[in-house]
């Protein structure tokens, strides 16, 4: 079966592992090529990504089906591709922001409620400034440039696996048995309904700030989460704008993300500011993820802001579509539609 993958971002990554093990476990032949027109991976908006794996945060404002296949994200990065960090997530507000947290834990479960004394225990630069805090232990997260290295390291490996950069898969003939679109925003001309939503993000370099897990910070205008990198970064993300624009990080976006990372700790204001980026997440209306079948081409698109976290269990079902001519009614288009008609 000779496929091509087109997009070496988180969509495409993934899927091009999942498609390797499923042909290994159904004894199937295989020749993949995965095309990126950047001149290596992961360059496309995974590049700006925080990388939480954090399905039971993110029901707090998104549909169950999220933490659903955000679940399997966990088992996919500590264990079959093993860079994510598990050492959960932390959910603070400052004290006039209380009610966020108490709504937002109205929202969302598999966690626990530490007082400061339990918060500092975890994490000890944070007790000064928060008496309470939700503790999410099951959740992880990753450098998101690191796994997706990986991710081309392992596949790179296998004989029968091409990576081509610096090659726009519109310029090439249709010659494969599938094909999995997985372009991100760039498929926007033949996806119905793809918009952009804006994201900015900073990383800040401090040697005064001691995390070892990702902290959201909840307000009501400019939540914020700061998520520590393996190289003692912070990256500091993220604005949420319903534009396209996708490359221009402003004075204002800086300084909430600035204002807001020195309310979780007050060192940031001396920190260095490493880089500042900015990228469109791939989004349908209900900023939900698809797979849409046509024919036999696949497209895994609208990752939103769960690139990280929805791609393996997106990935893991294309995979079984093109080998197992599987189908997926909660996340496949067509389906989709007929679901919500009935
Ligand atoms: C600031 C910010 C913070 C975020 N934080 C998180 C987070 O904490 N956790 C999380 O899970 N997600 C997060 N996200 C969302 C996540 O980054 C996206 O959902 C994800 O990157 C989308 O992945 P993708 O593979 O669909 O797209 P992309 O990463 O954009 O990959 C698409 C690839 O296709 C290539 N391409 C396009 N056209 C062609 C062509 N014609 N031929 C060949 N190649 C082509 C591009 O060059 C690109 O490499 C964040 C996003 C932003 C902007």
């Amino acid at each position: 079966m000779r496929i091509r993958v087109i997009g070496a971002g988180a969509a495409g990554l993934t899927a091009a592992f999942e498609l390797v093990r499923r042909a290994r476990e159904t004894g199937r032949d295989l020749a993949l090529e995965v095309v990126e027109k950047a001149e290596k991976a992961g360059l496309g908006c995974s590049f700006y990504a925080g990388g939480m794996i954090a399905p039971w945060c993110e029901a707090e404002s998104t549909e169950p089906i999220v933490a659903r296949l955000g679940a399997e994200a966990l088992d996919f990065w500590t264990r079959i591709v093993p860079v994510a960090e598990p050492r959960g997530s932390l959910v603070v507000a400052q004290k006039r922001d209380r009610s966020e947290l108490v709504q937002f834990s109205r929202r969302t479960s598999h966690f626990e409620v530490l007082d400061r004394a339990g918060l500092a225990a975890l994490e000890p630069d944070l007790g000064d400034n928060f008496d309470q805090a939700l503790y999410f232990a099951e959740e992880a997260h990753l450098a998101p440039r690191a796994a997706l290295a990986e991710l081309v390291r392992l596949r790179s490996a296998e004989p029968n696996v091409v990576f081509r950069y610096g090659v726009d898969a519109a310029t090439l003939a249709d010659n494969c048995d599938w094909t999995l679109d997985c372009r991100g925003f760039a498929a926007k001309p033949d996806l119905s309904g793809l918009r952009g939503v804006k994201g900015e993000m900073m990383i800040l370099r401090s040697a005064d700030v001691k995390l070892s897990r990702p902290v959201r910070m909840l307000h009501p205008r400019h939540p914020v989460y700061i998520v520590p990198r393996p190289d003692g970064t912070f990256m500091v993300g993220a604005t949420m704008i319903e534009n396209e624009e996708r490359a221009r990080v402003t004075a204002q976006s800086l300084v909430e993300l600035v204002n807001s990372a020195f309310a979780v700790h007050p060192a940031f204001a001396e920190a260095e500011v490493v880089e500042t980026g900015s990228d469109v997440r791939p989004s349908f209306s209900d900023n939900l993820p698809r797979i849409k079948r046509e024919g036999r081409r696949l497209y895994l698109n609208g990752l939103y802001r769960h690139g990280f976290l929805l791609s393996p269990a997106l990935a893991s079902r294309a995979a079984r579509i093109v080998f197992d001519d599987a189908i997926f009614p909660e996340v496949m288009d067509e389906d989709r539609g007929q679901r919500r008609a009935s």
